[in-house]
């Protein structure tokens, strides 16, 4: 028996007899992109043991006869000959989405040549598909019928789906600030979902608990090599479509996607594909930006950011686990790190939708914000070719409000809407009671309406009570919180 297969057998990882491609692990190792230390791809333990870094699959790109033209399959898996061996896919059509010539919105920001990668078109409305469909698969091939994964909703809500129709059990961990409409695709999906913490950095941590309990398959994006994988074809998509583009803008949140990304560029040249590659640029909210002050402070690569919030969720990590890997892509490729403002974000999100039809989530407008400001700043040339990665779709974030508001503006309740708003936005101050809330309302509807707003409120568990004395006080609950940030979002957009 080979060598290999021996060593598989022994760690009991896989049936041999069911993974017919073993020699092909004989065409890639893990490599520690911090120390450079190189580990057999054996089993699903993708973090170096000496650096705790995210590994990333190195292949004998000579031996590998790569040409476009030869590629038959669709989606992601037309790379396949670029991925670790998969035998049993599991797929939901993910990949192959549009790259948009966004003329308009080219013209209201002065340049020529704008490309947008339109990654809500996958099966759940994000980028994070790409990634889900492999560590599914992978998952299978391996035998495991349990997968956990910690996230900020996008993967979440990927990873739910895939295993939903692979037939096997998904938990998912949230951060307690995520938004309603990934949770909602969670749950239709019937995976357990558990909150904790305040951030993803909280729900990180949370995951090893978990892992503790028995065989499962962790497809938390932080600790598994096969999402660099997934999200690299996102560039050799572009590539197919339209060469080498001269920078490509990435929403960072862990990190990761950015360094994906450029992952893809860098196989595409090492695979004789590609001459040249694009200039990486990364770009964070303001209220929540450690990599891209660790960009400015050279000596230090991790920044921690102790205080932290953006409406953009999808990209609020305080600790991101791959600045290393964000920072490494952005300075291999002469690249840029950037921060923009909410308001920045929100008035780039509008500009986008009704220049170019496309509603993406806060996070993947950032890219959009930050390309105004490198335009006016002259950083960017505007006769450029510029691609902006749009992760994901906006209605995962305040649809189900938008419904609300239709359905308001049928009965008539947009008033009492506001006044809920404001009593919500009260309460987020600091605990309140009822004939405070009154005076605080300014007095110009009477105290039994509040009583009845307050009461519809905690019917709806945005708010709960408790009797201090012989006093009522209220205050937020979660949900109050997730409502009330959702609700003000919204007003910036409309
Ligand atoms: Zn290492």
């Amino acid at each position: 028996m080979n060598p290999i297969t021996n060593r598989l057998k022994k760690c009991g990882i896989i049936s041999i007899n069911s993974f017919r491609g073993v020699e092909a692990f004989m065409m890639y190792t893990l490599k520690c992109p911090s120390c450079g230390r190189v580990f057999d791809p054996i089993g699903v333990n993708y973090l170096c043991r000496e650096c705790g870094m995210l590994l990333e699959y190195i292949y004998e790109y000579e031996k590998i006869d790569f040409n476009f033209k030869n590629l038959k399959d669709r989606g992601i898996w037309r790379y396949e000959k670029v991925f670790p061996k998969i035998q049993k896919r599991v797929t939901l059509g993910e990949g192959k989405t549009p790259l948009k010539v966004a003329e308009d919105l080219a013209k209201k920001v002065g340049m020529k040549f704008l490309f947008l990668k339109d990654e809500t078109l996958n099966p759940t409305n994000s980028f994070r598909d790409r990634a889900a469909a492999l560590m599914v698969s992978q998952a299978l091939d391996y035998g495991y019928n349990k997968i956990v994964c910690a996230s900020n909703g996008n993967l979440g809500a990927s990873i739910a789906a895939y295993c939903a129709k692979a037939h096997i059990y998904a938990t998912i961990i949230v951060p307690k600030a995520t938004h309603i409409g990934k949770l909602a695709q969670m749950f239709i999906y019937n995976a357990k979902v558990i909150e904790k913490g305040e951030t993803l950095d909280d729900s990180l941590i949370f995951i090893e608990k978990i892992l503790r309990e028995g065989k499962i398959y962790n497809a938390t994006a932080e600790h598994n090599s096969l999402t660099l994988e997934g999200q690299k074809t996102i560039s050799f998509e572009i590539v197919e479509e339209i060469d080498v583009p001269d920078w490509v803008l990435v929403p960072m949140g862990s990190g990761g996607t950015i360094y994906s990304i450029w992952k893809g560029f860098t196989e595409l040249k090492k695979l004789g594909i590609v001459k040249e590659l694009p200039r990486m640029i990364g770009v964070q909210a303001e209220g929540c930006s450690p990599i891209v002050k660790a960009f400015f402070n050279e000596k230090n690569d991790k920044y921690y950011e102790k205080e932290a919030s953006t409406q953009a969720l999808a990209i609020l990590v305080r600790n991101p686990a791959n600045s290393f890997l964000a920072l490494k892509a952005i300075r291999e490729s002469n690249g840029l790190a950037v921060a923009v403002s909410d308001e920045e974000i929100m008035s780039a999100e509008k500009l986008l939708a009704r220049t170019e039809g496309l509603f993406a989530e806060p996070a993947s407008a950032s890219t959009i914000a930050a390309l105004s400001k490198l335009l006016n700043e002259g950083t960017l040339g505007n006769d450029e070719r510029v691609v902006c990665l749009i992760t994901a779709s906006g209605l995962k974030a305040p649809y189900v409000l938008e419904a609300i508001i239709r359905r308001g503006k049928r009965i008539g309740f947009r008033k009492n809407v506001s006044v809920k708003l404001q009593v919500l936005k009260l309460l987020d101050i600091g605990v309140s009671y009822g004939y405070e809330i009154w005076k605080a309302l300014g007095k110009d509807i009477t105290i039994q309406a509040v009583y009845q707003h307050l009461n519809e409120l905690e019917d709806k568990n945005l708010i709960k009570s408790v009797w201090k004395g012989r006093r009522k006080y209220y205050q937020l609950t979660e949900k109050g919180k997730q409502v009330l940030n959702l609700l003000e979002t919204l007003i910036l957009l409309f």
